[in-house]
């Protein structure tokens, strides 16, 4: 069955037709980098990397992009507030700077815990201001752009110019409800969005994060950082772009506004976006006291893996409520399947090709994946095969090794040692030299991570490790 998504764009669940099978351009919003992700954002993580994964076992292959927010994004996704970077720096007595390395390194750390694969490319907006700057001169030489007084300057996207703009968001009132109106008396329509921020007599008297430009020194908005970091590194078509439900209305709104008034044309093929995970029944957000970490999980007694279990339990666009009850469930389902494929593996711990009525279970496995991402029917048809006791165990754990790849299970195997980062970069930098075919610099890299105890299997979504004692070196 070839792969099927829901698009934002039409409503409608589609056919998948990349613009290049051998390298599907994929893009996601990735973290504000101004505190830990809570479980929510994670959510949202691990639906993107349930993405790539079914893209790498559909037989297509894939760029994976996502930039890091550390500057620009202020308190409201609608220009209102302070840089939530300055606010954070405020807080904690230190650097935007170091604020910004600190919550990178938490977030990957996180990301790494959960199985979530490491995009190819992580870009970081502090490194790409001339990039923005550029596109904010081509948009104000195609008259998207104007400048306007009282906040000395800054530079806003006129939406009155882009005919389009309510199309995707299909929902104006939202818009309104997003507190634009009357926000900032500069803007000439209220859903004007601002492209940069200047300094000069301006409200943001905590800003350190700040730069020079022909519009005076400021800083970049929000939105146009994806515009312009998905331009360079994935050029003006790409076939997906993924994030959180909360971004249809203003942010991805705001993006295609900036990014088709910049090309002319149509950016995105397919948006795709992850729904909430709620908690009592309410949005969890990192702006609100109490937000739970994956840290406070892990506290609890969890471990990662069993929220992501909890994860894929439910489908990516529908909310899921979360509450340690459901949590208990998802350990417990989780651990007896680890428990089983541990007992399967010390009967037989050579692996074994799938058999015929493994691969049948494998493709319907396939299938749910390719049919939008269908984790929850990707589980029960595992459970089923599991359950079987017609199956035999070297079929039964090839089925698990398949799942493994499409639903990243932590190897079914309790008690996993973490990756350390470096061996995590190590990862990536194979994934891509395997991508680039770049052979000798993938078995360079197969064997520094041995020397690190990383035993290597590669797999379409990337490789799949297990530990082993490091050959002895020689002397
Ligand atoms: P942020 O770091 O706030 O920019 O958000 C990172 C990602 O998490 C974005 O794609 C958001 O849409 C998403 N997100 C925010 N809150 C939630 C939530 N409660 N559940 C799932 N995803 C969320
Ligand atoms: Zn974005």
């Amino acid at each position: 069955m070839p792969l099927h998504l829901f698009n934002t764009l039409t409503r409608q669940k589609e056919e998948f037709k990349p613009i290049d099978a051998k390298n599907v351009k994929l893009y996601c919003c990735g973290p504000t980098v101004y505190n830990f992700a809570h479980i929510g954002n994670l959510r949202t993580y691990v639906f993107e990397d349930l993405l790539r994964r079914t893209i790498a076992r559909a037989g297509l292959g894939l760029t994976h992009v996502m930039n890091i927010t550390d500057v620009g994004h202020l308190q409201s996704d609608a220009d209102d507030g302070e840089d939530k970077m300055a606010i954070a720096s405020a807080r904690e007595q230190k650097s935007p700077w170091e604020i910004a390395k600190f919550y990178e390194e938490a977030f990957f750390a996180d990301c790494r815990k959960l199985g979530i694969l490491k995009p190819h490319i992580v870009c970081r907006a502090t490194d790409h201001i001339a990039e923005m700057q550029e596109m904010i001169g081509t948009l104000e030489q195609k008259g998207f752009a104007y400048k306007a007084g009282g906040n000395q300057y800054n530079v806003y996207f006129d939406t009155a110019k882009f005919p389009h703009y309510r199309d995707f968001a299909r929902t104006p009132e939202a818009q309104e409800a997003q507190g634009r109106v009357d926000a900032d008396d500069n803007k000439r329509n209220p859903t004007d969005f601002v492209l940069w921020f200047t300094l000069a007599g301006s409200k943001y008297p905590n800003q350190i994060m700040k730069w020079q430009s022909p519009w005076g020194e400021g800083f970049p908005g929000w939105h146009i950082e994806c515009s312009a970091m998905a331009a360079k590194y994935l050029g003006d078509k790409i076939d997906i772009h993924c994030g959180g439900i909360d971004h249809i209305p203003v942010h991805h709104t705001n993006e295609i506004a900036q990014s088709e008034g910049c090309f002319g044309h149509q950016w995105v093929n397919y948006w795709l976006h992850g729904e909430f995970l709620l908690l009592d029944n309410d949005k969890m957000a990192k702006s609100k006291d109490g937000f739970l970490t994956l840290q406070k999980v892990l506290d609890a007694g969890y471990s990662a893996m069993h929220y992501r279990y909890l994860i894929l339990t439910a489908h990516y666009r529908g909310q899921l409520n979360f509450s340690w009850d459901s949590l208990d469930g998802a350990r417990a389902t989780y651990n007896t399947l680890c428990h089983k494929a541990d007992e399967w593996r010390a009967a037989f711990p050579v692996a074994a090709q799938p058999g015929a009525a493994a691969k049948t279970v494998i493709q319907k496995i396939d299938a749910a994946m390719q049919d939008d991402l269908n984790s929850p029917v990707a589980l029960s048809v595992l459970w089923e095969a599991m359950r079987n006791d017609a199956l035999a165990v070297p079929d039964k754990l090839a089925i698990l090794d398949a799942a493994d790849s499409a639903l990243g299970l932590g190897g079914a195997t309790l008690d996993k040692p973490e990756l350390t980062r470096e061996q995590e970069d190590y990862l990536a930098l194979r994934d891509t030299a395997r991508r680039e075919k770049n052979w000798p610099e993938a078995d360079r890299l197969r064997a520094v991570l041995l020397e690190t105890g990383l035993m290597l299997k590669d797999r379409p979504e990337g490789s799949s490790w297990y530990f082993v004692n490091p050959p002895a070196k020689k002397v």
